[in-house]
């Protein structure tokens, strides 16, 4: 809990799924009394969203309980962070009912495709994974940065340990993501002078969909199970075990709340001492 969060706003890009890493932030920062918009895509029936996405009424139903459980104002708004007029739409529906925001958590992120080497490399998937992980981060930022000009802010930018250490075949995203700590740090010099600081997380291995559905990609390739793909990885995190949404958030929290107030331009591990850097 950090109390000068309180009645501060934020929007939380990918926090629609209840088991995601952007749902566990939008819950931390509405427990100190955080206004929370949960922005996400919405899935349609047709199948031509990715499988990730939730249904409106599953996500406008997370943003109520928020509501209801810690006395705060919630919304809901669709967005798909690859289209520019989704965003300025979502803009425009925040900035109607908040006026302004203080706290952008730019969490949505997916893989596109399937593993593969670089030389082979499909170049849908390739521009897929690109431009959610990365145009998508310049995307937001652009149509919501001008919500916290007037008062200042935190910007917390969900990035990975891939963008650090090259992961084997899923070069598109370990490029996505390293990009997205690089923008963090221009968004960061850029904003100082306005009272925004902008830092980025770099989370190692958490149990989400997103890392249960790598393990059964895993496996498949490298004839295993998914249980032996989880724990060859966990023999490579000191800690011995993954980590939690939860862990996240409370970082996330943290670099909102001006207990951070001199920290900027970071790109901060979470990996249970998977990465330890100078
Ligand atoms: P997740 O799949 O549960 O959540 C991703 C969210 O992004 C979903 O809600 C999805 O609907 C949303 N999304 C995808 N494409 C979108 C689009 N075009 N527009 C709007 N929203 C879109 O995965 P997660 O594990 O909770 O991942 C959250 C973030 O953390 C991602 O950026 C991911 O890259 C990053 N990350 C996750 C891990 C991990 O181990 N889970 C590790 C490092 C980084």
């Amino acid at each position: 809990m950090y109390s000068d969060l309180k009645n501060k706003t934020a929007l939380v890009t990918g926090a629609g799924k209840r088991t995601g890493i952007g749902y566990a932030v939008a819950q931390k920062l509405a427990e100190s009394g955080v206004n929370v918009v949960i922005a996400d895509l919405v899935k349609m029936d047709d199948g031509s969203h990715p499988p990730v996405a939730g249904k409106r009424e599953e996500m406008i139903a997370l943003a109520q309980e928020l509501s209801r459980r810690f006395g705060v104002r919630t919304a809901f708004v669709d967005v798909d962070v690859t289209r520019n007029a989704s965003i300025q739409q979502m803009a425009d529906e925040v900035k109607s009912q908040f006026e302004s925001v203080q706290i952008l958590c730019n969490n949505a992120g997916t893989v596109a495709g399937v593993p593969s080497a670089i030389h082979t490399y499909d170049d849908n998937a390739w521009l897929k994974t690109l431009d959610v992980n990365l145009n998508g981060v310049f995307r937001v930022s652009k149509g919501v940065v001008p919500l916290m000009l007037k008062t200042g802010g935190s910007v917390i930018n969900i990035a990975s340990r891939a963008a650090k250490v090259p992961p084997l075949f899923n070069g598109a995203y370990a490029v996505a993501k390293a990009g997205v700590v690089m923008l963090t740090k221009v968004m960061a010099r850029e904003l100082a002078g306005n009272g925004i600081r902008v830092n980025a997380i770099c989370p190692g291995v958490i149990t989400t969909d997103f890392t249960r559905w790598r393990f059964e990609l895993e496996a498949q390739i490298l004839n295993s199970t998914p249980e032996d793909r989880e724990a060859e990885m966990v023999k490579t995190i000191p800690m011995g075990r993954l980590g939690s949404s939860e862990e996240v958030a409370n970082l996330v929290a943290y670099l909102a709340s001006n207990q951070s107030s001199y920290t900027t331009g970071q790109a901060i591990n979470v990996t249970g001492g998977q990465l330890m850097e100078l």
